[in-house]
Parts: structure tokens; C-alpha cells; sequence
């Protein structure tokens, strides 16, 4: 059966920060008729920060983390009712997951969580995915659920992912784009970022979990949350929001995971010659190519390599520590930082 992951953000199921409870009793009838048209449906749900903030009738989202982390553990429990609620009324069951970015770094973690959601699949439960808000932090924090429903998307296997915003989809001017056949440079300058008081992303990170997902193979739709019935007319084939076309050449599993499941640590600034070698020849970095490094990373970490005017080149697994490559350039160090294997191109 055809899966697909649908990101509810917080401006639509908690708009200026309250829970729009008729929203998710549209939202559940919704894709319990997808359901009935032969897809299995896991949400990604935003609102638990909200949903906390509401409770304790605050009327913007506080700045420190420590807060931030405790209003998302009260709003969780609230936003899952919610949901419950609304499932029970069709005598279904909803269940809750809450993920870091390490349970996608690391391989057995990534492998449970992917063995839950099927399991809950195969027993026509419906799940309900958010960020672990109340651990995550610095490191291991997303931050926005757009690019985790894009991994998400990756994990399940999924066939489309659809983002239910506030916006119709990405607009050129006042004017809808209806495809989008590659997110490049073009496509990124037309977003704009606005603040608004109880959501994180923006465009922007859709943008990023478009990438994600379009290189997984997997077709992206931005589409308003507040159009009737939004996901069972798009998964039957109406034409609403934009979409973004899946990649013909889907990166392999391991390149995937390596540019996109694995957060970046630190930096590595390289000269022309290593940049030409690593781009253009199918290289591995070595050492005597390095410049310098910035943060502190350990062996096995991912981190960016960049070019001298700061240019991104793509991103890789390193063979040494921070430490270890401190001064490589001088020592005349010859030893290969990242394997080809382990170094992804920018998309
Ligand atoms: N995980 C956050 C929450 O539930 C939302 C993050 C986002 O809006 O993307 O409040």
C-alpha cells in the first residue's frame, strides 16, 4: 500500500498559538478518506509548543530553551488528546512518536523507528509524529518539522509528502507555481522568511525538506492546510498547491543519509586544488588540501566542506578529529580526511 507523510505546521493546527480544534476534526475525517482511497497516512504534527503556551495563557513563545522544552512537554499531551479525541469518534486509534535528529544518525535507532511505524501501519493505527522537543536541543534539535516529515518520508519509504501550510504553496509574485521540477537557485530566491509567534520554519526549511525529499525520490506538495479536504483530493489526483517533482536520479541510500540524516559538527575550508579534485574528479579529500577547520568535530562526524570565498562544496565523513587535523597542512599530513565514498555533493 502507498504511503504517504503529512505535515500539519503550527500555523494551521495552533494559529496565533491556540489549538483550532475543528481543524484537526477536518484534518482526522481527511485522512481517514485517503485511507479509504488506498494510502496509509502517517502525520507529522506540529503545535506542541502552542499547545503548552496556550495552557499557561502566554501570549508569545519565550526565548529560553529550558521553557520552550517545558511547554512542549505539557503541549504535547494536550495536542495528542486532541487528535485521540477526534480518531475515537471514528472508533480509531492514533499512537504517538517523538523523534531527535539522533535517532536518524544512528542506524539501530533509525531501523526501530521505522519497524514502529510499520507495525502501526499493519494495525490500521495511525501515526502521529513529532520532534522530541522536551530532550532535543543544540545538537540533536531539527528545530522545524518540515525537514524531520521529509526524513520521516525517507524512513517510511514513502510516495509523497505533503506540507499543509498557511500559504497556497510557493508563490512567484502574487502568482502560484504550479511545479517545480528542481529546487535551484531560482526557485530558492523566491522565498521570503516573515516571524510569526508560534512557528518555526518558514518557506525556507520547506525548501530544505523539498531537497530532501525530492532526492529521496519522493514527490513534495506545499498546499494550504484550510482547503476542504486538501490530502484526499490530492492523493486523487486533484492539482492543488505546488508540487515539487521527485528526482529521476535518487541518491543512494548511504549518500542520503550521509547529506541529510547526519547532523553537520563542524567545518573544513579547502584550497582550489582539493575543491577541483573533490568536484570535478571524483576524489577523495585529502589532508594537504585543507586549510583550516572550524568547530569541534570527532572521527566518523559529518561536517561541511567549503572553498576559500566560503562557496559550500558538499558535505562528508570525516577520517580524523578536529584535533587531529590541526595544522595537517604544515606537517605535510598526506592522509585522506574523507573517503569519495563519504563525501556528497551539494545539491
Ligand atoms: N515541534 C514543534 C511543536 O510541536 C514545532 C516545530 C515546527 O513548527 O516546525 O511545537
Amino acid at each position: 500500500m502507498k504511503k504517504i507523510v503529512v505535515k500539519v505546521g503550527s500555523s494551521i493546527i495552533a494559529p496565533s498559538g491556540k489549538l483550532n480544534n475543528s481543524l484537526v476534526e477536518a484534518l482526522v475525517k481527511d485522512v481517514l478518506e485517503a485511507q479509504k482511497l488506498g494510502f496509509k497516512v502517517i502525520l507529522v504534527s506540529s503545535g506542541a509548543i502552542a499547545c503548552g503556551a496556550d495552557k499557561l495563557e502566554l501570549r508569545k513563545k519565550p526565548n529560553d530553551t529550558a521553557h520552550l522544552m517545558a511547554l512542549a512537554s505539557l503541549g504535547q499531551i494536550i495536542l495528542m488528546d486532541a487528535y485521540t479525541a477526534q480518531f475515537k469518534k471514528h472508533t480509531r486509534a492514533c499512537a504517538q512518536i517523538l523523534l531527535t535528529w539522533d535517532d536518524f544518525d544512528n542506524r539501530k535507532r533509525f531501523l526501530n523507528a521505522r519497524n514502529t511505524i510499520n507495525k502501526l501501519l499493519s494495525l490500521d493505527i495511525i501515526p502521529i509524529i513529532n520532534e522530541n522537543d522536551a530532550i532535543s536541543f543544540d545538537e540533536i534539535k531539527f528545530g522545524d518539522n518540515d525537514r524531520l516529515s521529509a526524513l520521516v518520508g525517507d524512513l517510511v519509504r514513502a510516495q509523497t509528502l505533503i506540507i499543509l501550510s498557511d500559504v497556497p504553496g510557493l508563490m512567484d509574485k502574487d502568482k502560484i507555481i504550479d511545479t517545480v521540477t528542481k529546487i535551484d537557485e531560482k526557485i530558492s530566491a523566491l522565498v521570503k522568511t516573515k516571524g510569526k509567534a508560534f512557528t518555526s520554519g518558514g518557506m525556507s526549511t520547506k525548501l530544505e525538506a523539498g531537497k530532501i525529499a525530492t532526492c529521496s525520490g519522493i514527490k513534495m506538495i506545499i498546499a494550504s492546510g484550510h482547503t476542504e479536504r486538501v490530502i484526499s483530493r490530492i492523493v486523487g489526483g486533484e492539482n492543488l498547491g505546488t508540487t515539487f517533482l521527485a528526482q529521476d536520479a535518487v541518491c543512494k541510500a548511504r549518500k542520503r543519509w550521509i547529506a541529510f540524516s547526519k547532523k553537520i559538527k563542524g567545518k573544513i575550508y579547502v584550497d582550489t586544488g582539493a575543491k577541483e579534485a573533490v568536484l570535478n574528479h571524483g576524489k577523495s579529500l585529502l589532508c594537504v588540501g585543507i586549510i583550516r577547520t572550524e568547530q569541534d568535530f570527532k572521527r566518523g562526524d559529518s561536517v561541511e566542506v567549503l572553498d576559500e570565498n566560503e562557496n559550500i562544496l558538499g558535505c562528508g565523513i570525516v577520517n580524523y578529529s578536529s584535533d587531529e587535523l590541526a595544522n595537517c597542512r604544515s606537517k605535510k599530513f598526506e592522509k585522506e580526511v574523507i573517503h569519495r565514498n563519504n563525501f556528497v555533493k551539494k545539491q
